[in-house]
């Protein structure tokens, strides 16, 4: 090698600790990431390329993490954290992929966040959209079977919802920590903002129902409302995916396989791109 070569590479060549790509191990996908980024509260996580000027980002949560387990399943012991984690990786890579959306995950390891934290990095990334996603689990009726779209309400839908959203919120107790509002934000402004938001998480439930439902299983009542802790940021369109119960033996073997990580990576795709070009021509009309 030359030394113009070497010069060469130490222009344009692989910078960091991986050049801003990474080859995926599990999907094969080499996932095109912008550098790292950190704001005053230190840093960020990665976020993916996509084209175009402006493109929206996503933020995609996995429940749970590290000491947190989530759910168990009984058909073979996987645990909620697990599966969360395989299926945001499953639809970054395929948003990545497709190049119309940035992407980022609040967490890509087994580490533990506290639910505030969560929508916390949303925020400070200027998401303009945020999922968590979630594995259910039905212990006294594995007949529950399908997935579920949860949006923020503090009445939840049944009793049933209201229980689960106790569930998930459990995790922040773990940490001896508890949502407190902070009193110098002006709460009318934050009310109104979370109306709005609410609003589009609603639109959002109800456009990836229409994209994925073909695609894979959801509940009769696929739209549900409950007080979901990690869905209150007041001004970013938030909603909880429940991708089917852990407790029902096809449900656990479908979002475990490869096969049904990739569907609901795509339908989940499908319809974050088309509430992205929804809002476009909303904002243009606007
Ligand atoms: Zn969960």
């Amino acid at each position: 090698m030359t030394w113009l070569v070497l010069l060469l590479i130490a222009m344009f060549g692989p910078a960091g600790d991986d050049g801003g790509a990474r080859r995926d191990g599990a999907s094969g996908v080499t996932i095109p990431l912008e550098p790292p980024g950190a704001d005053e509260r230190g840093p960020l996580p990665r976020v993916t390329r996509a084209r175009g000027p402006n493109p929206p980002l996503v933020v995609i949560d996995p429940g749970h993490g590290g000491r947190d387990p989530g759910a168990a399943s009984p058909f073979g012991n996987a645990r909620e954290k697990d599966i969360t984690l395989a299926l945001a990786r499953a639809i970054r890579d395929d948003l990545a992929r497709f190049g119309r959306v940035r992407v980022a995950l609040t967490r890509d390891d087994d580490s533990y966040l506290v639910l505030q934290d969560r929508y916390e990095v949303a925020r400070r990334l200027g998401a303009d959209l945020f999922i968590s996603i979630h594995a259910d689990a039905a212990p006294l009726n594995d007949q529950a079977h399908g997935a579920t779209v949860y949006t923020l309400s503090e009445v939840a839908s049944d009793r049933e919802a209201a229980q689960l959203a106790q569930r998930e919120n459990e995790a922040d107790l773990i940490a001896g920590t508890r949502l407190s509002p902070d009193p110098n934000v002006n709460l009318i402004l934050i009310d109104l903002a979370q109306r709005e938001s609410m609003n589009v998480s609603a639109d959002f439930a109800r456009l990836l129902y229409r994209e994925a439902a073909p695609v894979f299983p959801f509940r009769p009542d696929w739209h549900r409302f409950a007080a979901f802790v990690v869905l209150k940021a007041p001004d970013i369109p938030s909603v909880l995916f429940e991708s089917g119960y852990l407790t029902n033996a096809t449900d656990a073997a479908y979002i475990q396989s490869p096969q049904g990580q990739r569907q609901i990576a795509d339908g989940m795709r499908r319809a974050i791109e088309a509430h992205f070009a929804r809002r476009v021509v909303v904002d243009r009309r606007g």
